[in-house]
């Protein structure tokens, strides 16, 4: 499914993150920017080591990334040149600002996309696997999150996507999509 927001194609299909051909893809990373399980681990495994070795030394400069922020890494083998590794909330029953630190890391991803100058990137569903947030809750944040900054800066990138790991969770994304459009 696609639709074409103030200028930028923004597209949702079902894939895997590491073989997106797009100037950065984003990683559902935690705070302390160690290579983990789902998204992290493949993005690192495909990576190889030099994603790991800049993940270090931001790390070492800064600490990490707090949850709702994002840094970027080059791609090391990845098709993608850069990494834009952001740290999700873990779902804790949605009372402890899950919401807003979701819309955060979105938002986060884009500006530092934009102070890149990267014209493309690829979300993965972020805070949907390990950290258990309720998939069309993070989809609804996710979509109108991305809608919102598209809308505010126009024609800033030409394209973002939405890859989705199954057809489950993809058909849960196009259905809030339509949602979302139609509140216009
Ligand atoms: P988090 O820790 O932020 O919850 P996960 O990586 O555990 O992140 O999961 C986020 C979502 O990404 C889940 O829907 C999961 O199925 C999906 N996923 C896992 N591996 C990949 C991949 N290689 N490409 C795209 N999506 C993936």
């Amino acid at each position: 499914m696609e639709a074409i927001i103030a200028g930028t194609l923004l597209q949702l299909l079902q894939g895997d993150i590491v073989d997106q051909e797009v100037e950065a893809v984003v990683n559902a990373a935690n705070t302390g920017l160690w290579g983990g399980s789902g998204v992290d681990g493949a993005i690192h495994r495909a990576g190889g080591p030099a994603i790991a070795e800049e993940c270090r030394r931001i790390r070492e400069e800064q600490g990490g990334c707090p949850v709702g922020q994002a840094v970027i890494t080059s791609g090391g083998f990845l098709k993608a040149r850069y990494v834009i590794h952001t740290v999700g909330p873990i779902w804790r029953g949605g009372r402890e600002g899950e919401d807003e630190l979701l819309a955060s890391a979105y938002r986060s991803s884009l500006q530092l996309a934009r102070e890149k100058g990267i014209k493309s990137l690829a979300f993965p569903s972020i805070s949907t696997g390990a950290y258990r947030f309720p998939l069309e809750r993070a989809a609804g944040i996710a979509l109108t999150t991305v809608k919102d900054f598209l809308t505010a800066n126009p024609g800033i990138f030409s394209e973002v996507r939405f890859v989705l790991f199954s057809q489950p969770v993809l058909a849960v994304y196009e259905k809030t999509l339509a949602e979302v459009l139609d509140a216009g």
